[in-house]
């Protein structure tokens, strides 16, 4: 077989995390064909943006000190694994955010370039892991196997029938030779060679690519939970591991925040029906999820409750805009175009109003932007915002069909006393979302989950 495994932050935190990392890699190469798609170690992404923004503030005292953890942590697992491949990319880091600062402005390019050093760090870390334990193998970074995006940094779309082709193209002689190629998650590159990065989560993502264009049998991704589960294991410690799901609900969990998945990061396996593995890195043997659309599958209505916190509501009223054809479209399209992610929108007829959800840290602007060009130009009436909701959405293929899950999901909000601030339901019938407000949100999971899933 080919496999394509992932290994996420926590898998490769330290330099023990990574031999043992290692070790299971080396179980499967001895029988498959096997690529590795690494994330940065775990944290760490965090902690270069957080560098990027002191750069481009200038702000010294905060520069250094990140500076240091950053050297700390990459030497300490460096030293560990008797590596010596880290010093030369972090003397390049120290270069680049020093330049960063005395220009004093961080650029969402510069950024990507300040946060593709955590892979950049990590790959030559494991592969050295893979070396100690005596697996022939090459560390790439996503723009060497030929992964090529658009220009849109920080959530640069790969060009996929090109990225496919060339990723075929650049790992088919280190598989023939019998290495495991150990690649870099999450960041790619202009066709002109730019680093650039492919969104939050981003490596689950590429490694579906690196499957799509390797048509490997299955991507395994590894990480610190046994797979997906019926609820965030944080907000409802009883929740169960979904040992199979369909395409279609693991992607509608990954869009609403289930183990902070890629929204896109199961598309290429999808459509080529490339079955997708989860693993926990601390308990191997156990089965894990299997995402897949064939076979026999578990028909529960309801197979998950999750929840997106720290989101923003936004409220349009007006007459003005009641039976207006193209206004749902004139809004996305305002806040497409700042790159703002609407992650739920509700019509509602009576009230003449729009009702969006967006990521909190985007809230403002979004804000903004409506205000300046539909409040002058008349087009709505009010717009008002809350802050601080949480999004919360049951999901499942088999809800279609079946009356009254809307109905159980609300009489146990109303138990509860949990105020619902607005409801959404897709026409695909795979999942009923609603806001209510972030404080009311973890009780309001566990409610659906008993109500649904067992105490
Ligand atoms: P990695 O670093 O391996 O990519 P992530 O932090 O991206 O890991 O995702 C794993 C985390 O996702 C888990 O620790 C878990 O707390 C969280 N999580 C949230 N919802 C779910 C869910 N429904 N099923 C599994 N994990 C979930
Ligand atoms: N390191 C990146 C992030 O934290 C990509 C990933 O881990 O998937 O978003
Ligand atoms: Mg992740």
């Amino acid at each position: 077989m080919k496999i394509v495994m992932k290994f996420g932050g926590t898998s490769v935190a330290d330099a023990e995390r990574m031999r043992r990392c290692a070790k299971l890699i080396k179980e499967r190469a001895a029988e498959h064909k096997v690529v590795v798609i690494v994330s940065a170690m775990d944290g760490m992404t965090e902690e270069l943006l957080a560098l990027a923004d002191a750069a481009g503030t200038a702000n010294h005292p905060a520069l250094n000190a990140r500076m240091k953890e950053i050297w700390r942590r990459h030497e300490e697992a460096s030293k560990a694994l008797g590596a010596d491949a880290v010093a030369p990319l972090l003397e390049q880091l120290d270069r680049l955010v020093l330049g960063i600062s005395m220009v004093g402005e961080v650029t969402p390019r510069s950024r990507d370039a300040v946060v593709s050093f955590g892979e950049r760090l990590s790959a030559p870390l494991l592969r050295r892991a893979l070396e100690l334990e005596g697996v022939k193998s090459r560390a790439f970074t996503g723009q060497e196997i030929g992964l090529v995006t658009d220009e849109k940094f920080g959530e640069a779309e790969p060009l996929m029938e090109l990225s496919l082709y060339q990723i075929a193209d650049a790992l088919k002689a280190p598989l023939e030779a019998g290495e495991v190629p150990v690649v870099t998650g999450f960041i790619a590159a202009t066709q002109h060679g730019v680093v650039t990065t492919i969104g939050r989560g981003g490596s689950d993502y590429s490694a579906t690519i690196v499957g799509a264009a390797l048509k490997a049998d299955e991507v395994w991704i590894w990480s610190d939970v046994d797979g997906l589960m019926t609820a965030d294991p944080r907000i409802v410690p009883q929740a169960r591991l979904l040992e199979r799901i369909r395409f279609i609900e693991a992607i509608e969990m990954g869009l609403f925040g289930a183990k902070s998945m890629h929204p896109r990061a199961l598309e290429p396996a999808a459509d080529r029906k490339i079955p997708v593995r989860m693993k926990n890195t601390f308990n191997a043997s156990g089965a894990g999820t299997l995402i897949i659309d064939d076979g026999s599958l578990p028909t529960e209505i309801i197979r998950s409750v999750l929840m997106v916190k720290d989101a923003g509501l936004i409220n349009i009223t007006g007459a003005v805009m009641m039976g207006r054809p193209g206004t749902a479209a004139r809004i996305l399209g305002l806040l497409g175009a700042q790159g703002i992610n609407v992650r739920v929108i509700i019509l509602s007829v009576s009230e003449g109003g729009i009702s969006l959800a967006v990521n909190g840290p985007q809230l403002a602007q979004a804000r903004a932007t409506l205000e300046a060009n539909l409040l002058r130009s008349g087009e709505a009436r009010q717009i008002q915002v809350a802050e601080k909701v949480a999004i919360i959405a049951v999901i499942g293929s088999y809800m279609r069909g079946h009356p009254g899950t809307a109905g159980r999901v609300f009489t146990a909000m109303g138990k509860k006393g949990v105020n619902i601030m607005a409801i959404a339901q897709g026409s695909s019938e795979l999942s009923i979302s609603f806001i209510v407000k972030g404080e009311d949100g973890p009780e309001a999971v566990r409610a659906l989950h008993e109500e649904f899933l067992g105490k």
